[in-house]
């Protein structure tokens, strides 16, 4: 039976499909935006992930709590409360630690996103090593955020981008990517995942590559973070960079991780508090790592919420979460292919796609799709998802996506496919 009836969702009711031990219902109770009614329409389904995840409640009460009941700069204070939150501040240093696997917190950098932390290496590195002519690899999948970071640079020192092709299916070209290394190539930037394809990069494969001519590499982490484990040392990656938005913890943070031995010989990134060792208008010198990086009053609270996130995450498991994402993906991607008229990009193969599923449904415009889907209280993303170099290469304007989360279920699934099939028949 369709649970959308007379322009109403009902209730998506337990059981919930579970998998490994993993029940959603429990889960979906940390999350209380997720019991919203939007529309009319009960509950909210929210496959808008990519985008930004919800939060569960251990988040928002853990940055509640700090600021009711510790709330004080943090570092420069000899009082408790400044002592108890750079307690806290640097504690959660050491759960990002952790959390990437790196060596130490040296090489855990908070920054205020993905965006921001690859603009910090696009902009040190190549004041550290590249001049006029040299080249950094990308890719023809990157976020905007991965592209414009280092045309920046272009601009500013004549640095050449060099583009990584893709396949029709999404994959990156690998025989083309080898064939783009030169005595002029200094750095390889690649996205982990596709926001749009939902492409799985394999960046063990990239890395092992780059390194064989003696290049560095900085891997996007945005959309791989929230759906598998990562292991900054087993990937050998130099440069990581996620954002806390995304993995269920607050705006505005983020983290690079860079080897120390990068991060020790890039000049700072901006100038102020917290980044100095000694200031003179003659001389001043810089703190160490990381603080060389973090000028200004960090957002210590934030930091807080997003180690809140990450063991969040990591009391639920990687197996579990994964291999209930996946089964989300795999029994999206079948429903939605019987669909007529359904048009799914990125890989077909599933253990190639994970967790993202842009989608075209015949000449329905992605606007209209997600207007009418929204309605009934199903929301998508559509557009050019900040990557119109690919919808360039892919000759489209814009993709409807629908992104999963550790909370979403195969009732939401089908709530989408139903939503969908009743939007074509408007058509
Ligand atoms: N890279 C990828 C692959 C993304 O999906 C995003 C956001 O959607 C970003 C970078 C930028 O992340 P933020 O806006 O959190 O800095």
């Amino acid at each position: 039976m369709s649970i959308i009836e007379n322009n109403k969702i009902e209730k998506v009711i337990v059981p919930l499909h579970t998998r490994e031990g993993m029940g959603v219902g429990p889960i979906r109770n940390d999350f209380p935006i997720l019991d919203k009614t939007i529309y009319g329409k009960y509950p909210l389904v929210y496959l808008d992930n990519a985008a930004t995840t919800q939060k569960p409640r251990v988040v928002v009460e853990a940055m509640t709590e700090e600021y009711y009941n510790v709330n004080a700069n943090v570092h420069r204070g000899v009082h408790f409360l400044s002592q108890q939150a750079t307690e806290l501040h640097e504690g959660s240093r050491e759960t990002v630690r952790k959390f990437l696997n790196a060596r130490s917190t040296s090489e855990i950098v908070f920054t205020r996103g993905t965006t921001e932390s690859i603009n910090l290496v696009a902009q040190c590195f190549s004041d550290a090593f590249m001049k006029e002519g040299d080249e950094v690899i990308v890719s023809e999948m990157e976020h905007h955020s991965n592209i414009v970071s280092w045309q920046l640079q272009q601009q500013r020192k004549g640095i050449k981008l060099r583009v990584i092709p893709i396949t029709d299916d999404g994959r990156l070209r690998m025989e083309e990517y080898e064939k783009l290394f030169s005595d002029r190539t200094r750095i390889v930037s690649v996205t982990h995942i596709s926001n749009v394809l939902g492409t799985v990069n394999p960046v063990k494969e990239i890395i092992r590559i780059a390194h064989e001519h003696g290049v560095p590499v900085l891997i996007d982490g945005a959309q791989s973070t929230p759906h598998m484990k990562v292991d900054v040392q087993e990937s050998d990656c130099d440069f990581f960079a996620f954002s806390g938005h995304k993995i269920y913890g607050p705006t505005g943070i983020g983290v690079l991780y860079g080897k120390e031995k990068w991060l020790e010989k890039l000049p700072p990134y901006m100038g102020g508090g917290e980044m100095i060792k000694n200031v003179s208008f003659e001389k001043t010198t810089f703190n160490e790592l990381p603080f060389k990086f973090e000028a200004g009053t960090p957002d210590y609270v934030a930091s807080t919420g997003l180690a809140r996130a990450l063991d969040y995450v990591s009391s639920l498991g990687w197996d579990a979460i994964e291999a209930h994402e996946r089964d989300l993906t795999a029994y999206a991607m079948q429903k939605m292919n019987e669909i007529e008229g359904m048009h799914i990009f990125g890989p077909k193969d599933i253990e190639q796609h994970d967790a993202v599923i842009s989608f075209q449904v015949g000449n329905i415009h992605h606007l209209d799709m997600g207007t009418l889907l929204d309605r009934l209280g199903i929301a998508i993303r559509t557009g050019h998802h900040c990557a119109e170099p690919l919808m360039h290469r892919l000759g489209i304007e814009g993709t409807c996506r629908a992104s999963f989360a550790l909370y979403n279920t195969r009732e939401e699934v089908d709530a989408l496919v139903a939503g969908i099939n009743r939007v074509r028949q408007m058509f």
